[in-house]
C-alpha cells in the first residue's frame, strides 16, 4: 500500500468511527457466481473498541470533505481538520486486499458530502457496482445513503448493497434544527420510505420472476445521536418506535455523543459520553422488538427517563408489582417473558419443560433463569417467597446488593444487555 493511501486510510477510518450503525445481522448473500466471499446470517464477526464501538468491517468514509456544517460532526466544514478523499478505485482496491487477507468480512462505507448529494452518491454507487460486478465480491456491504440523493441512484445502489442506512441524527426535529439548521427529518424519512417500498416491490416481483435481483436484502437502519440535545428517553424511544413501524427498520442505533466541539450548543469537551444511557436505550429497544413491550409501558409522562442504575425490564416490573407473582407453571409465554431474570431462551425452555411436570427452583436455575432476580417475581412448585411482603424499593435494594457483590469482581464499564 502506498504511503498516500495509508495516510488517507488513517484519516478516513478515524472519521468513520463515530458511526455505530455497522453491524450486519441478516445478510444472506451466497457465493453463487463463483466469485469471492460469502455473507450469511451471522457472517460478520464484530470486534469492539475500548468504548464499545463496532469496528469489524472495513469502516471508512469515501471523504471527510463536506459542504454542511452539522455542529455534532467531526467532518463539518468549519472544523479545522486534515481532509482526504478516496477515489472509487482506491476503495475497491482496499476492500479486496483486506478481504483476501481475511482482515475484514465486509465493507461499511459512508461519506461526507462533496459538491452535492448526487455527486457523492454516484461515487458510492460506482464503488459497490465495481465490487460486485467486476471483482465478484460477495462479502457484506453496508452503504450509507446520502440525504437528498436522487431515487434512481438510491435504487441502483440498493441492488448491490446488503444493507443501507441513513442517519436521523437528532431524535427530534427541534434538536436537529438546533445543531444542523440546514437539515430536516423529512430528508431522512423520504429515502427511508422509498427504500422500504422498493424492498416490498422487489420481494413481490421475485415471487413472480425468480431472476429478480435482491434489493437491500439485509434491510435498512438508522442512527440517532444521544445526549447532544436535551431530548428525554421517552422522546428518543417514541421516535424509534415510530421509525420501526413506518419504515420496517432492522435496527435503530443509539450513539452517545462524544464531545468533539467547542460549541455552546453542545456538551463541553471533556464531559463523559453517555455510555450507560446508551446501553439502557439499547435494552429498551430490545424489549420493544423481542419482548412485546410497548414504548409507553416503559417510558411515559410519569417516567420520561430510564433508570440508570437498573435495567428497563426490572424498572417496569418494580413499577407494576400488581402483575406479580407470576406462576411459572401456568403462565403464558408472553407473561413469562416479562419477568426480570428470564430471557427469551429460558422462557421457551420453561414452556417446554413444564409439559413434563411442575417446575421447581433447581430446574429453573438449570434452565438458565437468573433466579436471584426472578425469585422476587415468580411462584413455582417449591417457591418460598411471598412477594406481597415487599415494596418495589425494597426489592430493588435486594437485587442491587446482590448484583453489586457479583459484578464488583469485574473491572468493566460496559454493561451486560440483561
Ligand atoms: S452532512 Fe453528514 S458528514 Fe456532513 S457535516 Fe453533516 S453529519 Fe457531517
Amino acid at each position: 500500500m502506498s504511503e498516500r493511501l495509508r495516510e488517507k486510510l488513517n484519516i478516513l477510518a478515524d472519521a468513520a468511527k463515530y458511526d455505530v450503525s455497522c453491524s450486519s445481522s441478516g445478510g444472506n448473500r451466497k457465493n453463487d457466481n463463483k466469485g469471492l466471499g460469502n455473507s450469511h446470517a451471522s457472517g460478520i464477526c464484530h470486534t469492539y473498541t475500548e468504548d464499545g464501538r463496532c469496528v469489524s468491517l472495513l469502516k471508512i468514509l469515501l471523504t471527510n470533505h463536506c459542504i454542511f456544517d452539522c455542529a455534532y460532526c467531526v467532518s463539518r466544514k468549519s472544523n479545522d481538520i486534515t481532509r482526504a478523499a478516496f477515489t472509487v478505485e482506491e476503495v475497491v482496491e482496499l476492500t479486496m486486499n483486506f478481504y483476501r487477507r481475511n482482515y475484514i468480512e465486509g465493507l461499511f462505507l459512508s461519506s461526507g458530502i462533496f459538491k452535492n448529494a448526487d455527486f457523492t452518491m454516484e461515487r458510492l454507487l460506482r464503488i459497490v457496482k465495481k465490487l460486485r460486478l467486476e471483482e465478484r465480491f460477495n462479502g457484506y456491504i453496508h452503504l450509507k445513503t446520502i440525504p437528498g440523493a436522487s431515487e434512481e441512484l438510491i435504487r441502483e445502489a440498493g441492488m448491490y448493497a446488503d444493507r443501507m442506512s441513513i442517519n436521523l441524527e437528532m431524535p427530534t426535529e427541534s434538536g436537529l434544527k438546533l445543531l444542523a439548521p440546514e437539515k430536516t427529518h423529512q430528508q431522512v424519512t423520504q429515502p427511508l420510505g422509498f427504500i422500504k417500498n422498493q424492498i416490498v416491490q422487489f420481494k413481490e416481483e421475485r415471487k413472480l420472476i425468480k431472476s429478480t435481483p435482491k434489493f437491500v436484502s439485509a434491510g435498512q437502519s438508522t442512527q440517532m445521536v444521544i445526549g447532544a440535545t436535551p431530548e428525554t428517553d421517552q422522546e428518543i424511544m417514541q421516535t424509534a418506535a415510530l421509525f420501526y413501524k413506518d419504515f420496517s427498520l432492522k435496527r435503530v442505533y443509539y450513539s452517545g455523543y462524544i464531545p468533539i466541539s467547542y460549541d455552546n450548543r453542545l456538551p463541553m469537551i471533556g464531559s463523559q459520553p453517555p455510555l450507560i444511557r446508551e446501553n439502557r436505550l439499547y435494552q429498551t429497544d430490545w424489549l420493544m422488538r423481542f419482548y412485546g413491550f410497548h414504548v409507553n409501558e416503559l417510558l411515559n409522562d410519569a417516567n420520561p427517563h430510564l433508570d440508570i442504575d437498573i435495567d428497563p425490564k426490572l424498572s417496569w416490573a418494580l413499577r407494576n408489582l400488581q402483575h406479580f407473582p407470576v406462576d411459572i407453571n401456568v403462565a403464558a409465554y408472553k407473561v413469562i417473558l416479562r419477568i426480570p431474570g428470564i430471557g427469551v431462551t429460558s422462557a421457551k425452555k420453561i414452556v417446554q419443560a413444564r409439559k413434563f411436570g411442575k417446575l421447581r427452583i433447581d430446574q429453573l436455575k438449570k434452565i438458565g433463569v437468573a433466579y436471584n432476580r426472578a425469585k422476587h417475581f415468580i411462584k413455582c412448585a417449591d417457591s418460598p417467597y411471598q412477594l406481597k411482603d415487599y415494596q418495589g424499593s425494597q426489592i430493588k435494594a435486594f437485587i442491587q446488593a446482590e448484583s453489586q457483590s457479583k459484578y464488583l469482581k469485574y473491572d468493566t464499564s460496559q454493561l451486560i444487555l440483561f
